[in-house]
């Protein structure tokens, strides 16, 4: 494609609802790329088990991914492993600015950076990042067989990822700043009745220690009577949220104050022709499902989108 082709739409994020917007995208015949700056499937791969994608009752996250990236290849979408650097949108045609310098026209765009985790912010987590600090248990679950660890969150992810890691180690203990979980009641159930699992409420983590090994023990404050004292430990597994990846979202496109991109019902921001999806949205539940179904309804709206605008231009 030379520079002064103008694609009609282009994918920036390759997770369940970047994937499945491609694969409506070429079912509607629309001239489409996805650029995918790391491996296709997203966040899916750094879960363990799925148990919630209809048709389906259990299936690893990287073998949902393969399968997702693999329907998408077969309707022959191209996708680009690079990284974007800029997203400026124009009234004819928006401009995608990969980071190598290449410049990619579009129609339409559909913006599905998903998020990151959310880091805790205390002395240590930085530092000992990568050396028993981790935001992924699927990763780096390995690494800590026979051994003990913290797990601070109390929503789906946290209790999700202690029940993978009450396979491998000896103990987790999971720290949630609240008497009570936000995590769905399967997975509550399921951890409290994991004898692995030891469930401290009501309690902050405020620092984490290390020795030559690596990390070595955490600081933890009760929330209800404001004690302090220490819990010796092998690893610190932080699942406190996501943060949305807006870094491309241009300026002038609405946000919400925790930085979610605002869209209508077709998942259109308030800059024509520019669509949000999956965890990168303002939405209520955050899931593949919804994930997925964002990325149908963003190329549908995209298709009827990019016909009225070649109807008009
Ligand atoms: P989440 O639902 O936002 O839960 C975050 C948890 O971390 C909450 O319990 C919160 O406490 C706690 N927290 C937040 N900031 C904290 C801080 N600074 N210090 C200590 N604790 C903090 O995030 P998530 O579990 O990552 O899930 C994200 C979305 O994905 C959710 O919509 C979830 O339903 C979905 N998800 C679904 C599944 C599944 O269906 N199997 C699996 C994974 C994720 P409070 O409760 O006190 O606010």
């Amino acid at each position: 494609m030379t520079e002064t082709q103008t694609h009609d739409l282009i994918i920036i994020g390759g997770g369940p609802g970047g994937l499945t917007a491609g694969i409506y995208a070429m079912r509607a015949a629309l001239h489409t790329l996805l650029i995918e700056q790391g491996v296709a499937g997203g966040q899916l791969n750094n879960t363990d088990i799925v148990e919630n994608w209809p048709g389906t009752e259990k299936i690893t996250g990287a073998a949902l991914a393969e399968q997702m990236a693999a329907h998408a290849a077969r309707y022959g979408l191209p996708t680009l492993n690079k990284k974007v650097a800029e997203l400026e949108p124009g009234l004819n045609y928006h401009t995608v600015r990969l980071e190598d310098g290449e410049e990619l026209r579009a129609l339409a765009v559909i913006l599905a950076t998903g998020g990151s985790p959310k880091k805790l912010g205390v002395p240590g987590e930085n530092e000992y990042y990568g050396r028993g600090v981790s935001y992924c248990a699927v990763c780096d679950g390995f690494f800590f067989r026979d051994k003990t660890v913290v797990v601070v969150g109390g929503g789906d992810s946290a209790l999700e990822e202690s029940l993978y890691l009450a396979k491998i180690t000896k103990k987790v203990y999971i720290v949630h700043r609240r008497d009570a979980f936000r995590a769905g009641m399967i997975l509550q159930k399921r951890a409290q009745a994991e004898p692995r699992i030891e469930i401290v409420w009501n309690t902050v983590l405020t620092a984490i220690t290390a020795g030559i090994e690596g990390v070595s023990g955490v600081r933890l404050r009760n929330t209800q009577d404001g004690s302090e004292r220490e819990l010796a430990t092998d690893g610190v597994f932080v699942f406190i949220g996501f943060a949305p990846n807006n870094g491309l979202v241009p300026a002038g496109t609405k946000m919400n104050a925790d930085g979610f991109v605002v869209t209508d019902h077709k998942c259109e921001t308030n800059v024509p022709g520019l669509f949000a999806i999956g965890d990168l949205r303002e939405k209520y539940v955050k899931q593949i499902v919804t994930a997925a179904a964002d990325g149908c309804i963003a190329a549908q709206a995209a298709a009827h989108y990019v016909e009225n605008k070649k109807n008009s231009g």
